[in-house]
């Protein structure tokens, strides 16, 4: 199963792609989890990426598309992904389509994760990133069991750079100025589903369920 999750920043996206990952078995594939571990690390790439990613812009779809279809080409993506963060532009979109076209293979799915702006500043100044794992938690809704301490890995949580209120402005813009065309993209071809990112994040991996198990 090839899954895609839309949604603006901070909508819930990685949590509930997580979630998916685990049930079903398939790798949880985050472009921005990818940039982080390689700025992280240092790497030319994180370099690159850093200085768009800190202006709550957009990294380039060159680099980008390139990225994640290596990492989609690898052995453990055979029988299917979530992808989470990608694609972000119409151009990307394309290029993901034509390349699993030339396999014969298309995306199932894409699930539209909805929440309103003015929850989405709230949310992310509360947000809590696990930058070796991707997990995330938050202060008030998603807490962690030990407080700065990532339950999966037992790494330290950190509030990331970008989730600054102002930097969240610009994400906002640049989602809806970029992103969101990508629903009426995958509804076009009928392959989009929406669910109320606004519930309680049991709920809304609930109403994913009842959508993948149809
Ligand atoms: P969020 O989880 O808040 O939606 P991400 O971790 O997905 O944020 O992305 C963080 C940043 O990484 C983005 O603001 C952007 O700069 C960059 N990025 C991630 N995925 C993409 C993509 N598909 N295209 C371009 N830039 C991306
Ligand atoms: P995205 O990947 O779309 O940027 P995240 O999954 O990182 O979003 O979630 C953004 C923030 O909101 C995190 O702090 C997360 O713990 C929290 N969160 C996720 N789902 C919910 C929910 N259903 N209700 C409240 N907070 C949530
Ligand atoms: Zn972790």
């Amino acid at each position: 199963m090839k899954i895609i999750m839309l949604g603006a920043p901070g909508a819930g996206k990685g949590t509930q792609a997580i979630m998916i990952a685990e049930k079903y078995g398939i790798p949880h594939v985050s472009t921005g989890d990818i940039f982080r571990a390689n700025i992280k690390n240092g790497t030319e790439l994180g370099k690159e990426a850093k200085k768009y990613m800190d202006q709550g812009l957009l990294v380039p779809d060159e680099l980008t598309v390139r990225i994640l279809l290596d990492r989609v080409g690898q052995e453990d993506c055979r029988n299917g992904y979530v992808l989470d963060g990608f694609p972000r532009t119409i151009p990307q979109a394309e290029v993901l389509d034509q390349e699993l076209g030339k396999l014969g293979d298309a995306i199932d799915v894409a699930i539209d994760v909805d929440v309103p702006d003015e929850s989405i500043i709230k949310r992310m100044s509360g947000r809590r990133a696990c930058l070796s794992c991707g997990a995330t938690y938050h202060v008030e809704h998603v807490p962690p069991k030990k407080e700065g301490i990532c339950d999966h890995c037992g790494q330290p949580l950190v509030l990331r750079e970008d989730d600054k209120p102002e930097t969240v402005r610009n994400r906002l813009k640049v989602y809806h100025d970029q992103t969101q065309p990508l629903i009426d993209y995958y509804d076009a071809k009928g392959i989009l589903k929406v669910v109320d990112g606004t519930q309680e994040m049991n709920q809304v991996f609930e109403a994913i369920m009842k959508i993948l198990e149809k």
